[in-house]
């Protein structure tokens, strides 16, 4: 994924993010290859993750095509409210909120 640094202005080839934990929260960032800085990526407490995880399974009932009708509808309500919620925990991660 080829992507331009906020702060250098370099296009850069990002590759895969890099995980640490603080405390309960795991964050996923890229670092800019140029210059340094950090991008989050996502950040997740443990209800989030286990709500990914639902979400995983739910995809894996769908892809092994064996999921009833209502599957689809809840694995996307759970990405929806997922997302939402990884970016709740961004923006207070950053102090943003
Ligand atoms: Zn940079």
């Amino acid at each position: 994924m080829k992507t331009i640094c906020n702060v250098c202005r370099k296009r850069t080839d990002i590759g895969k993010p890099d995980i640490r934990t603080e405390g309960d929260l795991e964050i996923q960032y890229i670092t800019c290859p140029s210059c340094g800085q950090e991008y989050i990526v996502a950040v997740t407490d443990p209800g989030l993750r286990k709500q990914i995880k639902s979400y995983d399974r739910l995809q894996q009932k769908i892809k092994n095509g064996n999921a009833a009708v209502g599957v689809y509808r809840k694995a996307e309500e759970l990405h929806q409210e997922n997302v939402m919620r990884c970016q709740q925990l961004i923006a207070q991660y950053l102090g943003i909120e």
